[in-house]
């Protein structure tokens, strides 16, 4: 990085996106920018502490993260968390003077909690910045560095420039979305699309099979036709179809089915607060919401669906005898 704009950077949330985040910036920041970390698991803290001497320094709880970083990210699970990490009222980030430090959340959550700690932080420490920046690329991207940041700031705001010095260590794009928290509305949009499609194209997978197509002919049609769709061009629910999808590997290493059921429970949620009428909205949230209980599609990639809807994941054998 080019004349860095800071001389310290801190990491709240070291689970199975915020550690390899964080990772990419022990190793990509400058070697005279330390990096302090912290989660409320000790062992995820002692390990990066480990893995990187002398470049990444253990914190005690956000406040002491903030004590010693110019720029804060967080990456845990849910609003309570985030509220927590901020706003708790003696080892939140917030109880200390704040001064012009960033302050960015990367965490999914609904948009009444973001926009409530935000404004928390403009009241009381007027010049400090706090922003959404929720991300898009699993945790394969977050290890790759290729992860997509949406900001809740319009692409003027001032602070942009510097921050994209830091997102860009992470990730290999950011979408500045207009305004505080519609980082997270872009988010939860295309979390409620991304759900909604795994749905449909597995229920028309299963019914052009049973209608005797073999899968791979039938996803060429798909991506020929007007149903073309990254689902099935690059995570077909389908087993088999698609070699890098998670389902070709048994629906390991995806997008967990309990977290697709949280953003769409969050992006429904959202809906209904507008007042927007979703024809959709229900049935997904009852089919995810029954996968995410199921024990043969809980842990699993959200396109477990496919199995959860009765798809066939044999298919290959019955194909490839008709052919013989
Ligand atoms: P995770 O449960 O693996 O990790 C969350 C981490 O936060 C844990 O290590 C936990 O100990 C820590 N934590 C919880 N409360 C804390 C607190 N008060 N202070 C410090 N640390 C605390 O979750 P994850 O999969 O990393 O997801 C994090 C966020 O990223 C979620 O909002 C999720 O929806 C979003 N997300 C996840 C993925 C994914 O593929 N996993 C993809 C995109 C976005």
């Amino acid at each position: 990085m080019e004349n860095p704009a800071y001389t310290s950077v801190g990491f709240i949330g070291l689970g199975a996106m915020g550690k390899p985040m964080a990772e990419q910036l022990a190793i990509k920041l400058p070697t005279n920018v330390p990096l302090i970390v912290y989660d409320i698991v000790a062992s995820a803290v002692t390990d990066l502490v480990e893995r990187y001497p002398g470049k990444v320094l253990a914190g005690k709880s956000p406040l002491d993260v903030t004590a010693k970083s110019q720029v804060i990210f967080s990456m845990v699970p849910e609003g309570a968390h985030v509220k927590s990490v901020y706003l708790d009222e003696t080892s939140g980030v917030c109880c200390r003077p704040l001064n012009n430090r960033m302050l960015v959340d990367c965490s999914t959550i609904d948009l009444a909690t973001s926009l409530a700690v935000k404004d928390q932080i403009t009241r009381h420490h007027p010049q400090a910045s706090f922003y959404d920046a929720p991300v898009s690329g699993g945790v394969i991207g977050a290890e790759k560095g290729t992860i997509a940041f949406f900001l809740g700031c319009s692409e003027d705001d001032p602070n942009l420039a510097q921050l994209a010095q830091l997102l860009n260590l992470m990730g290999k794009e950011f979408i500045p979305c207009g305004a505080p928290s519609l980082g997270l509305c872009a988010k939860l949009s295309n979390n409620y699309l991304s759900g909604l499609i795994a749905i449909a194209a597995s229920e028309s997978l299963i019914m052009g099979m049973r209608g005797g197509l073999d899968p791979r002919v039938l996803s060429r049609v798909f991506a020929a036709g007007t149903g073309q769709n990254t689902i099935i061009d690059r995570f077909n629910p389908c087993p088999g179809v698609a070699p890098e999808a998670p389902s070709t590997r048994g629906y390991k290493g995806g997008f967990k089915v309990q977290l697709m059921k949280k953003d769409f429970s969050l992006a429904v949620a959202m809906a209904a607060q507008q007042g927007t009428r979703l024809a959709l909205g229900s049935a997904g949230l009852q089919l995810y919401g029954e996968a995410a209980e199921d024990p043969r599609c809980r842990d699993l990639d959200s396109r477990v669906v496919f199995r959860l809807l009765g798809g066939d994941e044999n298919w290959k054998e019955r194909f490839e005898a008709n052919n013989d």
